[in-house]
């Protein structure tokens, strides 16, 4: 059974891609962003202790998080192919996320960058909007409000978030573009990573990794 890794920013389309892929192939998409909180609700002890250091704006150490997701992984059915989302972010996290898949009889075997310049990032995510109140959200090209600053569903005002203003796009492309490279030289240097343009349609990024994927 194959193990696949998803990674991309915010704009990548890298989600959107995963739920494509779900309605073809009989995969496991495994997230680690309710974690936390989820297996905390549980009683689970660890991740009581876990969830009350990020309460107290303390980030878990790698060996309490990935504990953790070791625990999580066994939620899953180990004899379906894997597709783990940003399951591991920077470089300092892949031998956590190699020990953590080895009960499992697995190792990542395949990695997928969703590569995307800072141009296509800013067109996507600058000026988005969202509304407080109904969580709906706007963008000035791709789904503008049909009257400025006001949600069509509620009726709410709406306003771009400090996210999401081009400064701060610039900073995050920034931040990621510094840790990202120690990462993809891990996985090159394993042969196991394949680099997609996010930049295409929907559709045509698809296909490419559904070849990229191999699955059956
Ligand atoms: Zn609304």
């Amino acid at each position: 059974m194959k193990t696949i890794l998803f990674h991309g920013q915010a704009g990548s389309g890298k989600d959107t891609q995963v739920e494509k892929l779900l309605e073809k192939f009989p995969v496991e998409r495994i997230a680690t962003g309710a974690m936390f909180r989820t297996m905390s609700s549980e009683g689970d002890p660890d991740a009581v202790k876990a969830m009350s250091k990020v309460d107290n704006g303390i980030w878990p150490t790698p060996e309490e998080t990935y504990a953790l997701v070791g625990k999580w992984f066994s939620r899953f059915d180990n004899s379906k192919d894997w597709v783990l989302v940003s399951v591991a972010r920077y470089a300092e996290q892949i031998p956590f996320l190699d020990e953590a898949l080895k009960p499992f009889d697995r190792e990542v075997d395949l990695v997928i960058h969703f590569v995307l310049s800072e141009e296509v990032a800013l067109e996507r995510l600058a000026g988005r909007k969202i509304c407080a109140k109904c969580q709906a959200t706007y963008h000035p090209k791709f789904k503008p409000e049909k009257v400025e600053g006001v949600c069509d569903s509620c009726g709410s005002e709406i306003a771009v978030r400090v996210d999401d203003m081009p400064e701060k796009i610039k900073e995050r492309f920034a931040q990621y573009a510094k840790t990202i490279t120690p990462y993809l030289d891990e996985y090159k240097s394993r042969g196991i990573l394949v680099e997609i343009d996010a930049s295409g349609s929907i559709e045509n990024i698809h296909q490419e990794v559904v070849k990229a994927l191999d699955l059956k």
